[in-house]
């Protein structure tokens, strides 16, 4: 009796999308002994996105998983260290704030049934800088590496924190290719897909090749959207109401020599959007993000080269519609990367999205095998449409600024807050925020959640200090134990920043 033949996820592009979902695929498959196999089709005449990019600590998290080498990942993709984001100029000009993404809680024994929040609460009502009490705040200030020499020569890590990284997502692609090894490999372009007739299923690509035949299609076609757009029709959701940008024109900036690689992301808020500046260790990756309902690309550019005091050369000129596919699985085809949804990068939280998705479907969807039903594809739509629309939502917060000085920011400070962030808003005047005001994800995967909304509503001048300092004196007994807490903390952090590494330093070591 012959064998079945094996069941086959075929990849369309090799961008970061589909190369983490070739190995994050992969390991599904061997971890439940599946009969299936997992076929990447990309084409090299179709150049990957390329631009500087950020991560957040759950790229980290699934390094650590596969067991890959931190350093040699560094090393292989000219990554940085990432700690968090510096905004400038986002609450009004001249004033900057810093997101660290490591959360003090996590590591403090918790006060009986104390909210999830305390420090955060705590240190609101003392009037403190919320990012005293965390250890990514000293870093990226001082700009260090998450790591100590020890006298041996070895490294000794600072803290139990991940990091995040900034990186060349093409060299990312090459490193991630690397690692899923046994994944068949086919450069073709597809134009087009048969599909059965009765189920509207795909069946096979068509490409400048032939066909290729499979079971089920992973469309990481980028902005293309190949597969689930051209072939599919799925419908695409525009935020355009709640977030106000729609162009990019990235470029790189030289680093100075000898200077110091910033361990965090800058969000540089301008007159018509903001600027990102992304180390790599070969170069800064910049970008202006910005609306051309208020400017021309031509306006867009002197402005930069006014902030910066230098001119640039633009490398491309993007235009987007941010948003998402209404259901980004249809019958047998799931998009992923941008090819399922595109937010402005301000939070980096599009291959994180991309990465906890893929968790989400190898955890809850691939458990029984590869036979998926509508309630599989019901399930994952629901997921994943909350989980954009919740990072659109923490985005839109960032836009809740005292700036007026531009047409666009008039713009955002009229009519321009998604539903959510006027809900929230509107509840946080009544109680301190907490993780009981969000709902978390399906095997409660990392989300923006209150850890990530407190620096943030602390750098806009958002938390209501009085309710904080009710909270505190109707609590005296959490009150001196988030003191404690806070103090030990804070003064730990302190003594622990100085004997890191210098973040250069530490790069051109490995
Ligand atoms: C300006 C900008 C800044 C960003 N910054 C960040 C950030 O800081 N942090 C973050 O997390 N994310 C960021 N992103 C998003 C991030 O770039 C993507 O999520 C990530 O790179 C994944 O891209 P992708 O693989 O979906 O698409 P791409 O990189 O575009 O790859 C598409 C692949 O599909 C192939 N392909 C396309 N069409 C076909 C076809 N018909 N046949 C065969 N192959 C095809 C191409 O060859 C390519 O391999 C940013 C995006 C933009 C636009």
């Amino acid at each position: 009796m012959s064998e079945a033949a094996p069941y086959n996820f075929v990849i369309v592009g090799g961008g970061t999308a589909g190369w983490l979902a070739a190995l994050m695929l992969q390991e599904a498959i061997a971890k439940r002994n599946m009969n299936a196999i997992v076929t990447v089709v990309e084409s090299s005449r179709i150049p990957v996105i390329g631009v500087g990019e950020g991560s957040t600590a759950v790229f980290r998290q699934m390094l650590k998983h596969f067991g890959f080498d931190e350093f040699e990942f560094l090393r292989e993709t000219e990554a940085t260290i990432k700690f968090g984001i510096r905004h400038k100029d986002w609450r009004r000009k001249g004033h900057s704030y810093d997101g660290p993404i490591d959360d003090p809680h996590l590591v403090m024994e918790p006060p009986g049934t104390r909210p999830q929040s305390y420090i955060d609460i705590f240190s609101c009502a003392a009037g403190r800088r919320l990012a005293d009490t965390h250890l990514f705040a000293y870093l990226l200030d001082q700009q260090k590496a998450p790591f100590a020499r020890k006298a041996d020569g070895g490294l000794v890590p600072l803290g139990p924190f991940h990091h995040a990284y900034h990186f060349d997502q093409a060299l990312v692609g090459k490193y991630l290719r690397r690692k899923s090894s046994s994944v068949e490999m086919i450069d073709a372009e597809v134009s087009g897909a048969r599909r059965d007739p009765a189920s509207g299923n795909i069946t096979a690509l068509i490409t400048d090749v032939g066909e290729v035949a499979g079971d089920f299609f992973i469309d990481c076609t980028g902005f293309r959207r190949s597969l689930i757009s051209k072939v599919m029709g799925g419908k695409w959701k525009s935020f355009k109401e709640h977030l106000p940008v729609n162009r990019a024109m990235p470029f790189w900036l030289e680093h100075e020599e000898g200077a110091e690689f910033t361990p965090f992301t800058t969000a540089w808020a301008q007159g018509a959007g903001w600027m990102w500046m992304i180390p790599t260790q070969a170069r800064m990756g910049c970008g202006y993000v910005y609306s051309d309902a208020f400017i021309t690309p031509e306006e867009a550019k002197a402005e930069i080269e006014a902030t910066l005091g230098r001119s640039i050369e633009p490398r491309n000129d993007l235009k987007f519609d941010i948003g998402r596919q209404e259901t980004p699985w249809i019958g047998n085809c799931l998009a992923l990367g941008l090819a399922s949804s595109f937010l402005e990068p301000l939070e980096a939280t599009s291959i994180h999205g991309t990465i906890v998705q893929l968790l989400v479907f190898t955890t809850f969807h691939m458990k029984d095998g590869v036979d998926f039903n509508a309630k599989d594809r019901d399930a994952y739509n629901a997921f994943a449409g909350r989980q954009v629309d919740d990072f659109r939502d923490f985005i839109n917060l960032h836009y809740v600024s005292e700036r007026r000085d531009t047409p666009f920011w008039e713009h955002v400070a009229s009519d321009f807050r998604s539903p959510a962030t006027r809900e929230r808003l509107a509840l946080w005047q009544r109680k301190m925020p907490g993780h009981e005001d969000f709902t978390p994800l399906p095997g409660h995967f990392a989300h923006t959640e209150q850890q990530l909304y407190y620096p943030v509503l602390d750098g806009l001048g958002l938390l209501n200090r009085p309710l904080a300092q009710q909270f505190m004196d109707a609590n005296p007994t959490l009150r001196a134990k988030a003191k404690a807490a806070a103090d030990s903390l804070t003064a730990e952090y302190r003594a622990a920043a100085p004997r890191a590494m210098g973040h250069r330093e530490f790069l051109k070591s490995l």
